[in-house]
């Protein structure tokens, strides 16, 4: 086989032109609707949704976009998961489940509320939170479950559903990396009680930052919406401040973009899907590689492999299939989200410990997450802008990757 010696190794690497990347212009789809939204905002002079209109306008078109009740709007994906926990109000020591494998943002916004994040461990292949996983989990202080729909293939949430409903207790679903994944006839962030999103640079659709939350409970939706406000009510006369909270207020200039960029979505998943399909077609014959499992209802926001053991060291593959001139992160994560310092270590409030005294998160805890970590999980960078010839050059260098690092029955 012609240029078969690996980048890596001192051959000819498959492609010296860089992807398109979320880093950059060439990755992400910001056009003159975008730069004509901020100049409207710029020349009417009001810049904060307290008065403005570009908000209320968002956070409407967003709730019709998902057909939910109601939809808050705030600075980024972490506070829209902060505004969730808020709403479910846990007491101090209270416990909500959820995955080692995820942004921080899904586990920070428990501990900020003084809850206590219990980790159940996920799907061996996609690396999602199961029902049988989350059940284990469930104790007397159980208030809720923040299940994650990781890079974009969602996660049984109906089954998770039922099974929080059983216990009568809240799920909300972290769908920052799955923006309109299909579930049934509806799509990801309805199923659970909320569901929370992020704006954040490299998501399906982006303003720089900003974060939504979706619910069909009108109080919920409320105090979502004081909690991103300080507490002011603004629906009422009084002049007060009802309960502690913050101000993860967006501005409308973020607004306005994000209004832009709700026009693409649907644009963006299919153009995502439509390449993530002709990669998974391209490599389905290679032993030992586990393309991402698509049942119509993954909107990749990366492109996940499993490297089984025969296939080769993953780690090795990252680096090989990066000299390539094709992007690849090992593990998604250096360590489970429970081995990070400010978890394991109990670096929280002062020198208190609060509220993780009394709680440990072993090596071990989690052992399909750690495997996924530490040997099998490999991410691609994915992309809407990426052409056909674009996934060509990565199908060329994942199979002249495994030509040359999967262990042959000899
Ligand atoms: C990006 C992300 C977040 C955090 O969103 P920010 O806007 O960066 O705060 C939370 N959860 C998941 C799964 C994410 O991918």
């Amino acid at each position: 086989m012609e240029n078969s010696q690996l980048a890596r190794d001192g051959g000819t690497p498959v492609r010296t032109e860089p992807l398109p990347s979320v880093m950059n212009a060439s990755g992400r789809r910001f056009g003159d609707d975008e730069v004509k939204a901020v100049e409207r905002v710029l020349r009417s002079g009001m810049l904060s949704a307290t008065w403005g209109t570009e908000v209320p306008a968002l956070e409407l078109e967003f709730a019709s976009l998902l057909g939910a009740g109601h939809a808050v709007a705030c600075s980024s994906g972490t506070a829209a998961l902060h505004l969730a926990v808020a709403a479910v109000n846990p007491d101090p020591g209270d416990e909500i489940i959820t995955t080692p494998i995820s942004d921080m943002g899904t586990v920070f916004p428990i501990l900020m509320q003084n809850a206590v994040p219990v980790f159940a461990d996920v799907d061996p292949i996609t690396g999602n939170l199961t029902p049988e996983t989350v059940a284990a989990a469930i104790t007397p202080r159980t208030k809720a479950v923040i299940v994650v729909h990781l890079f974009g293939k969602p996660a049984a949430v109906r089954e998770l559903r039922a099974l929080c409903d059983q216990h009568g207790i809240l799920l909300i679903e972290d769908c920052a990396q799955a923006y309109l994944a299909p579930v049934g006839d509806t799509y990801v962030g309805r199923i659970g009680h909320i569901g929370c999103f992020s704006l954040q640079q490299t998501k399906h659709i982006s303003a720089g930052d900003g974060g939504l939350a979706v619910t069909d409970d009108a109080q919920r939706a409320r105090r979502m919406r004081l909690f991103a406000d300080k507490g002011w009510p603004r629906d009422t006369d009084e002049r007060t401040y009802l309960f502690l909270a913050l101000n993860y207020r967006m501005t409308e200039l973020v607004a306005s973009v994000t209004r832009a960029q709700l026009n693409r979505l649907r644009g963006v998943v299919q153009d995502r899907r439509t390449a993530a399909l002709r990669a998974t077609a391209g490599i389905a014959d290679l032993a030992g590689v586990t393309a991402p499992p698509d049942g119509q209802d993954h909107v990749y926001w990366q492109y996940p492999l499993i490297i089984s053991e025969a296939a080769g060291d993953m780690r090795e593959w990252a680096a090989a299939l990066t000299a390539e001139g094709i992007p690849a992160n090992g593990g998604y994560l250096t360590s489970p989200l429970y081995a990070a310092p400010a978890v394991r270590e109990r670096i929280t409030y002062g020198q208190s410990g609060f509220p993780l005294r009394d709680v440990s998160y072993p090596v071990g805890l989690c052992p399909n997450a750690e495997e996924l970590i530490d040997r099998k999980l490999l991410v691609l960078a994915w992309n809407e802008n990426y052409t056909e010839s674009d996934v060509d050059d990565i199908v060329a260098a994942i199979r002249k990757v495994h030509n040359a690092l999967s262990r042959k029955a000899s």
